[in-house]
């Protein structure tokens, strides 16, 4: 079989892309010789794609974390699956069209976009029709019944790999006799014999290459790190198409030299090293350029990966070459979270924490993983008790449809706050004094506006948000001059909120959680627990004794449980949503709504109106609380709860959904007079501040 146009066309892209970069990295930062050999590797490694047919040789499709060392001990051309779909929707932005027809042949959305791309891919010819398959059943049962479509798909011979999770001498032994099976199988459908010797060289020089690794992350604990903020996926590339290859050698070892270099003078990665971050699992591969330049502009560095770059312990033995990449597919670093999730995945965690002195973390949430997600709060309570914070950040490797940059940015720069917050710990702000500050709150529904002095809010608005964000913040501010009085001309004005940025003041913007910690600190300084119900997305967020932001959890990829969510559903039972409120007073029970699709829950309500008889609407309206309810304490319990709670929010100003919040709580909340205006206020505590008059 040989490769038709349209998959040699895209493979080409990649490789045009990746001379490219390697021309650049040469020419502008040629003191970096580890970022050219990065991308001559991309370069070799699809070239030799392209070429396998005229030279007679296999190309072999393999899943990820395969023993690769025995294709290229074998001759034949390996194709990392996974790998190759991200490179090809970094190169040529197809990222979306290969989801969508991986939805196209059937592909429920729960199997996650890595593997609906994939098979979208291979179905659409955007990469090359293997000659053989082999997968296994790492890193999870996706993988696995991936690979067994993509040999439906293609029609190639494939092999399974049956991969033991624990690891006991029994199992390595069995996982051995596994791969010599498959050697067999290769010899079988090649005619080639596995050239032995050829299988210890690699296998020694795999063992140099995890030294090297090792060194790299031993340099990467200086302070500051001299590895650039998203490195550790150029490191997890090299393992994934080069393990034992001469090319990762000569990258690796460029690598390290020019690290120590860099530690000896002292020089870090970025001009000012702010934040020291342990990542988890993948960030979008779509947003590759765009998060090197934001680490850069705040200073922070993925210094640590525990899952992905920080390898086990052992060696590997040349004159076993079986046992040894079987014993390697344990040392990998993703099997501490992926195989059998035991104490050694939390010690690791611990471990790279204190090593790497880490302010934060990150865990790129996959919306379609749910196996690595199920391990979110498990981390992050874990660091909550080394005083860590974790920002989840919910996103997709591939599809682009999920999160935009804008939507990143906004947490990421949420989240460099939090840590800079927790480093000084409220201290610095001075008490009270005369001046003023203004806050706006520019919200998707509506704008809110505060002017503070002294300790206390002069005046407030709250207008519907215009289709600009700009004219609606602009509209907010002249409400409020108009009331009192003042000349907008040097006065501090801090932004806040999804429109935030849209009105340039000259002191900058918060975001919209630390904005919410300020103002509810000043209000309510008992409160510890913040429930956000906006217009669009749930929040629940946790303050300290000094009114800062410490952590959150938000919801928005799902309606349900916000203000759009109980005004639809108001609409459908035909009341506003004052009568629906006092209509959930007179239940007798609860109508059962879903609580985890806002689609699905419509429907059920449409149902309870038109079924004979139809559920009381006081039934109704409770139910539908109830099935808010449950969503905002599922978030809720994302941050843990600790008292006093405070509501705020638009929707917080439904005494029913807010009785039933707290029926379900167990106590009373907080709900604040006007509780839309809380972020605008501590915008504008914080206006205050930047102008110099002192904090409340
Ligand atoms: S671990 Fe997650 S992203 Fe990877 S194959 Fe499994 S479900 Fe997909």
């Amino acid at each position: 079989m040989s490769i038709v146009r349209a998959e040699r066309d895209k493979l080409k892209s990649i490789i045009r892309g990746a001379k490219r970069f390697a021309r650049l990295s040469a020419e502008t930062a040629p003191e970096r010789r580890s970022d050219a050999l990065y991308y001559r590797m991309l370069q070799t490694y699809y070239e030799r794609i392209i070429r396998a047919h005229g030279e007679g040789n296999l190309i072999v499709a393999h899943t990820v974390f395969f023993p690769e060392e025995v294709i290229y001990a074998m001759d034949m051309v390996p194709m990392h699956t996974e790998a190759t779909t991200w490179m090809i929707t970094l190169f040529t932005g197809e990222s979306a069209g290969v989801v969508s027809a991986g939805a196209e042949l059937g592909l429920a959305s729960e199997i996650c976009t890595p593997h609906r791309g994939l098979a979208g891919a291979v179905a659409t010819g955007v990469i090359p029709r293997p000659d053989v398959v082999l997968w296994s059943n790492l890193v999870c049962d996706n993988t696995a019944k991936s690979g067994e479509l993509l040999v439906k798909l293609t029609g190639a011979p494939g092999f399974f790999l049956d991969h033991p999770f624990k690891e006991t001498p029994e199992e390595i032994a069995y996982l051995a006799e596994e791969i010599a099976d498959m050697v067999r199988f290769l010899e079988a459908v090649s005619g080639k014999k596995m050239n032995w010797d050829r299988f210890s060289e690699i296998i020694a020089r795999m063992d140099r290459q995890l030294e090297l690794i090792r060194e790299i992350n031993e340099l990467r604990k200086a302070v500051p790190t001299p590895f650039s903020p998203q490195g550790f996926m150029q490191l997890l590339t090299a393992d994934y198409l080069f393990p034992g290859q001469p090319e990762a050698i000569e990258y690796l070892t460029a690598l390290r030299d020019e690290l120590a270099a860099m530690v000896r003078s002292g020089k870090g990665a970025v001009p000012q090293e702010r934040f020291r971050l342990m990542s988890f699992f993948l960030p979008p591969m779509y947003l590759t350029g765009f998060f090197e330049k934001i680490s850069r502009e705040y200073g922070a560095v993925s210094v640590t990966e525990p899952f992905f770059t920080f390898w086990g312990e052992g060696k590997l033995d040349p004159s076993k070459p079986l046992e040894s990449v079987a014993r390697k597919s344990y040392m990998i670093p993703e099997m501490r979270m992926y195989g059998p999730l035991d104490d050694r995945a939390l010690k690791s965690i611990n471990r790279c924490a204190r090593d790497y002195r880490i302010d934060g973390a990150i865990y790129y949430a996959d919306v379609g993983c749910r196996h690595a997600c199920a391990t979110i709060k498990l981390f992050k309570d874990q660091l909550a008790e080394m005083g860590i914070p974790m920002l989840t950040l919910d996103c997709d490797v591939v599809d682009p449809r999920v999160t935009s940059e804008d939507e990143v940015r906004e947490k990421l720069e949420q989240f460099f706050e939090l840590l800079e917050a927790c480093r000084h710990g409220g201290k610095g702000r001075t008490e009270a004094a005369e001046a003023i500050g203004i806050g706006i709150d520019v919200g998707s529904l509506s704008t809110k506006a505060v002017i503070f002095s002294g300790r206390e809010i002069v005046a407030h608005a709250v207008i519907p948000s215009e289709n600009e964000s700009e004219a609606s913040a602009r509209a907010a501010l002249d409400r409020l001059l108009s009331e009192t009085g003042l000349r907008v001309d040097g006065l501090p004005i801090v932004m806040t909120g999804t429109g935030g940025k849209s009105y340039e003041t000259g002191y900058g913007r918060h975001g919209i959680n630390t904005c919410l910690a300020r103002g509810i600190h000043h209000l309510y300084p008992a409160v510890r627990t913040v429930i956000d119900l906006g217009a669009e997305t749930t929040a629940a967020i946790r303050v300290s004794p000094e009114g800062d932001l410490t952590g959150w959890e938000n919801q928005d990829k799902c309606a349900a449980g916000t203000g759009l969510f109980v005004q639809q559903m108001a609409k459908l039972m035909g009341v506003s949503l004052e009568e629906m409120s006092a209509l959930s007073f007179r239940a007798r029970s609860r109508a059962e709504i879903s609580n985890t699709c806002a689609v699905f829950a419509e429907s059920e309500v449409i149902s309870h109106i038109h079924r004979d008889p139809p559920t009381p609407m006081p039934d109704l309206a409770a139910g539908i609380y109830a099935s808010m309810a449950g969503r905002i304490l599922a978030i809720l319990k994302r941050i843990g709860v600790e008292r006093e709670v405070a509501i705020v929010g638009g929707v917080a100003k439904n005494s029913g959904l807010i009785r039933i919040l707290e029926e379900a709580l167990g106590f009373n909340v907080i709900v604040p007079e006007e509780p839309r205006i809380v972020a605008a206020l501590g915008a504008a505590i914080i206006a205050r501040e930047k102008a110099g008059g002192g904090g409340s």
